[in-house]
């Protein structure tokens, strides 16, 4: 098989993956600045919105999702324009999202985790954003290297009552 030939046989594979689970996957792509924080929140909630959630469970990820897209902002890109990616998935009933930035980085997560620790006292930061996801979502993963950037992961079970 030739090069290109397997190139287009990877692009195919890549459109199945988005289109073959039924719509249950998607990823998209913005730039660090603040109006995108509402732009997330609001396509986080909507996406979430197929597995027919209580109005408390899509605030819950409303909250989770804002929290951890504006640590990439504001602390992973600081000053600076950058990139962030969120996936979401959904799976049975679990809603599953990950926001990630190749920012600075965190050197110690433990601590960054804890209640109340913010890098930034002087500013408007009150150290709470990783409790908030932490209390609203199920499960919460970071995954972060200094110089390389951050992984936020969180998933949530949705719908008990239907079950
Ligand atoms: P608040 O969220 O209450 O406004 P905060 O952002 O400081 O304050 P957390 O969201 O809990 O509090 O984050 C704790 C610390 O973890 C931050 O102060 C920052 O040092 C670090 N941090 C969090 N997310 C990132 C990120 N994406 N990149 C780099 N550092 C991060
Ligand atoms: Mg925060």
């Amino acid at each position: 098989m030739s090069r290109v030939e397997e190139r287009e046989r990877e692009t195919f594979r890549q459109e199945d993956k988005s289109k073959g689970d039924g719509g249950n996957w998607m990823k998209m792509e913005f730039e660090s600045v603040s109006e995108n924080e509402e732009l997330a929140r609001v396509v986080a909630a909507v996406f979430a919105s197929r597995l027919n959630p209580t109005l408390e469970e899509m605030d819950d990820i409303k909250t989770a999702v804002s929290e951890a897209v504006t640590n990439a902002i504001r602390h992973g890109y600081r000053e600076k324009v950058g990139s962030i990616v969120m996936e979401m998935q959904l799976e049975a009933s679990c809603f599953q999202v990950t926001v990630s930035d190749t920012g600075v980085g965190i050197a110690d997560i433990k601590k960054a985790m804890e209640p109340m620790y913010t890098s930034d006292p002087e500013g408007e930061s009150a150290g709470m954003g990783f409790s908030f996801m932490e209390a609203f979502m199920d499960t919460l993963e970071v995954d972060s290297v200094p110089g390389k950037g951050t992984r936020v992961t969180m998933t949530k079970a949705i719908g008990r009552q239907n079950l």
